[in-house]
């Protein structure tokens, strides 16, 4: 069994558990979906290398989707593959734009790799200026959707593939909750699509995505990415997951919808729900509330400084027992 509380985690410093609800994990998933991954990887399979590029484990996903040999690259987490993205755009060297407000790693991938970006934002109603990004000039985009932490598809994705001149990195991290299972955009020749293992397929431990792109672009990110990005044991579960897995996933999705239902009914929100496993809330004082919050035992996110995020505070959906808590603790903090 896996303890009572499989979204609680002891915080050593604190001695006592909180409730995780600050990382976007999928708290959904049960037992018996963890135990059907049960790892079959035989003890000598240790010694060896995993094979270069985990390439086993990248035709299992392209036969998955049905995507065609060469264009998916294993990337350890989606963090990685953003990483690996920004590494071709500081090669391309023409700059990078980051749509805000969004996930804060992509600023601190570009960082990593040298680039300093230019930020363009949303509009009031989630548009995006298509007709402004294509006009600044750079030779990458960023763009998250459903974005962290609006949770809004971006609808204008495609019309940016097509009229930017440059590459759009996708960022595909929740794709799954919105119905998008198969990346489909790679199509383009100029989207680098990011994916994860670690948001509804709920295996953020293994620390495995990957990246999807026209074969040629595919090669040249393959190229720029360690030899053997994941272990042996995280590739083994993950193929098990593709084989097994799927309608546990499917399942825990369809609940997560029920409960974002009921919590919307709950709350009057201010700020951001979309299809996703998260819900955002503009408030006064983002880190006071995060602060009672955490003393009550619930860990959430704060955002704060960011374009029609000035103050937010970011939460993960989680079963409704865990919910009907969390609103109490909310309504105390707020
Ligand atoms: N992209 C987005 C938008 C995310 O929210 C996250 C997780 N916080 C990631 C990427 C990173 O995911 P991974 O665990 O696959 O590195």
């Amino acid at each position: 069994m896996l303890p009572e509380l499989d979204f609680a985690y002891d915080e050593p410093d604190v001695g006592y558990k909180k409730v995780r609800l600050h990382f976007n994990e999928n708290l959904f998933l049960t037992d018996d979906y963890y135990r059907a991954l049960a790892s079959s990887l035989e003890p000598w399979e240790l010694r060896y290398y995993t094979d270069p590029n985990n390439k086993r484990l990248a035709s299992a996903i392209e036969s998955h989707h049905g995507l065609p040999q060469g264009t998916v690259v294993i990337t350890a987490g989606a963090d990685e593959g953003l990483r690996t993205a920004m590494l071709l755009a500081a090669h391309m060297g023409r700059g990078l734009a980051i749509v805000e407000p969004t996930y804060g790693m992509a600023r601190v991938a570009a960082r990593q790799v040298g680039i300093r970006p230019v930020v363009s934002t949303y509009r009031e109603d989630l548009s995006l200026d298509v007709e402004e990004v294509a006009r600044m000039g750079v030779g990458a985009i960023y763009v998250c959707s459903p974005n962290n932490p609006t949770a809004h598809v971006v609808k204008e994705v495609e019309e940016l593939a097509a009229r930017f001149n440059g590459v759009v990195i996708l960022d595909a991290a929740y794709a799954e909750f919105a119905g998008y299972w198969r990346p489909r955009l790679y199509e383009y020749g100029n989207v680098v699509e990011v994916r994860t293992f670690s948001k509804a397929w709920g295996l953020a431990g293994l620390r495995v995505g990957y990246v999807v792109a026209n074969r040629r672009v595919a090669d040249v990110l393959r190229a720029l990415s360690l030899p053997h990005p994941i272990s042996a044991y995280s590739a083994k579960a993950v193929e098990k997951a593709l084989e097994v897995g799927r309608p546990y996933v499917e399942r825990s999705i369809e609940e997560l919808g029920e409960v974002r239902e009921w919590v919307l009914s709950q709350l009057k929100v201010n700020g951001y729900h979309g299809p996703t496993n998260f819900v955002t809330l503009r408030v006064d004082d983002a880190e006071a509330v995060a602060a009672e919050l955490d003393k009550m035992g619930y860990v959430v996110r704060a955002l704060g400084g960011k374009p029609l995020c000035p103050s937010c505070i970011r939460f993960t959906l989680a079963p409704r027992p865990v919910m009907e808590g969390f609103l109490k603790a909310l309504r105390a903090a707020l």
